[in-house]
């Protein structure tokens, strides 16, 4: 299958979609279900050698703008394009991407970030081709009700950061934290008001991978996804210096997050669109090769009929998904639909779920097979209906922006 395209691609964007193309079929793909296979889910995170692979091609600051030496990529459609062919590659390797993408989300941010705070860590990033980001919310007994969020002073994340001169004391377990124990920058929600909810009482901070107090606990094993490493983080008296801080004490999770891109999540989206092409590429090969019954399976009805739905249902996505980040680039010059990203978000991982196990069904018994790469892929577009908030999450945004009494007010993007 071609890579995509349509009549509105600048010349630009169909370079770089090019250039992420043969960054996974040259880096990615070559070790991608060897890392998979590795037991122990440490051995299979490969980042620092594909980051630095990322930066020799010139994705790893392509975020990041170009006054601090980035690329200066902002528009959230390239990123959709970029996300779609690393995605083909792998869907873990995809964190490479949105690393850059989340640091300069936060740091350009007026209202978070200083100036002073925005050249340091965006040239730390362009100049360090190893430099990942980690975003720390989820722990223990909190994870979707961060996001709802609920405002209970009983409910959300509890680390707590404790104000010592001109130092926050951070004591606290973050769990299911991507490149975790790798990054070289935590940005680490913390409450600083216990008698107040995540609104009122909750803080950013930023903590470099050097400081002391900060350690990390067991790699979590998962099903997918398994080139992107998951880990606990472990804060115990670790003492963060006030200029670490992103906007004022106690500003509150939703109002930090009001100052983040609405619909930064289609780049997820994006990715799945590339794992879902691999699987419906791999099938299609497959049908075209295997004899069964006197034909081709492409020539049985049932496996041709598969084939189209898949077909069709990646293309839909991939339309959903382009017409929402294209609209979301566009927002100051046309209304905004809100509730298209999340609803847009929400079907792609759907549909890589559905087209991954029609793949797994053309391949018959060699789909669960191990030597290939079909259960792989389904593994993985399962993995990520639990990851980025959940694709129940995602639906209860949409169920609030259609004002549908059921709806909950949540931040997923
Ligand atoms: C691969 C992966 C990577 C991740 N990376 C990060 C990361 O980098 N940083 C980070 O902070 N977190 C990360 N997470 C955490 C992820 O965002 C959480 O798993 C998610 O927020 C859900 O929290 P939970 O797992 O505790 O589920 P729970 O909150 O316990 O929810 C369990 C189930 O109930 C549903 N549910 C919960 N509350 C409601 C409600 N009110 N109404 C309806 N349904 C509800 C949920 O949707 C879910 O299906 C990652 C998770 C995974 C799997």
């Amino acid at each position: 299958m071609p890579m995509p395209a349509d009549q509105f691609l600048t010349r630009e964007q169909i370079a770089i979609q090019q250039l992420a193309h043969e960054f996974a079929r040259n880096e990615i793909r070559p070790i991608a279900m060897k890392l998979d296979h590795m037991s122990d889910p440490k051995d299979a995170f490969y980042m620092p050698h594909l980051a630095r692979k990322f930066d020799e091609v010139g994705l790893h600051a392509m975020s990041i703008p170009e006054e601090y030496g980035g690329g200066g990529i902002d528009d959230l459609f390239t990123h959709c394009i970029v996300a779609e062919e690393l995605g083909w590659g792998d869907r873990g390797v995809v964190g490479l991407l949105l690393s850059s993408n989340k640091i300069t989300r936060y740091l350009t941010a007026r209202e978070l970030a200083t100036p002073e705070q925005c050249r340091k860590w965006l040239t730390a990033y362009v100049e360090d081709p190893e430099f990942l980001i980690a975003q720390c919310m989820t722990e223990d007994e909190a994870g979707s009700e961060n996001l709802l969020p609920y405002d209970g002073v009983d409910g959300g994340f509890r680390t707590t950061a404790v104000r010592e001169g001109d130092f926050y004391v951070v004591n606290g377990v973050k769990r299911f934290i991507s490149n975790s124990g790798y990054a070289k920058l935590y940005f680490m929600y913390v409450r600083t008001d216990r008698t107040k909810g995540i609104n009122e009482g909750s803080t950013l901070l930023m903590i470099p991978l050097d400081t002391p107090g900060l350690s990390f606990g067991r790699v979590h094993d998962k099903m997918g996804y398994r080139l992107n490493l998951n880990r606990e983080i472990i804060m115990e008296n670790c003492r963060v210096p006030v200029e670490n801080r992103l906007g004022p004490e106690n500003y509150g999770i939703s109002r930090i997050n009001s100052h983040l891109r609405a619909g930064d999540g289609l780049i997820n989206a994006g990715a799945m669109l590339g794992l879902a092409r691999a699987a419906y590429e791999a099938a299609l090969d497959y049908a075209e090769t295997r004899k069964q019954s006197g034909g081709r399976l492409v020539g049985h009805q049932a496996i041709g009929l598969k084939l189209v739905e898949m077909y069709s249902e990646l293309n839909a996505a991939r339309a959903y998904v382009w017409q929402a980040a294209r609209m979301i680039d566009n927002r100051e010059h046309a209304p905004v639909d809100l509730k298209m990203p999340g609803s847009a978000s929400m079907f792609a991982h759907e549909m890589a779920c559905k087209v991954t196990r029609d793949a797994m069904e053309i391949f018959g018994g060699s789909g669960v097979m191990r030597e290939l790469p079909i259960e792989m892929y389904l593994r993985n577009a399962y993995n990520m209906l639990h990851s980025d908030g959940g694709i129940i999450m995602k639906k209860l945004k949409v169920m609030r922006q259609l004002n549908l009494e059921a709806g909950a007010d949540i931040n997923v993007d």
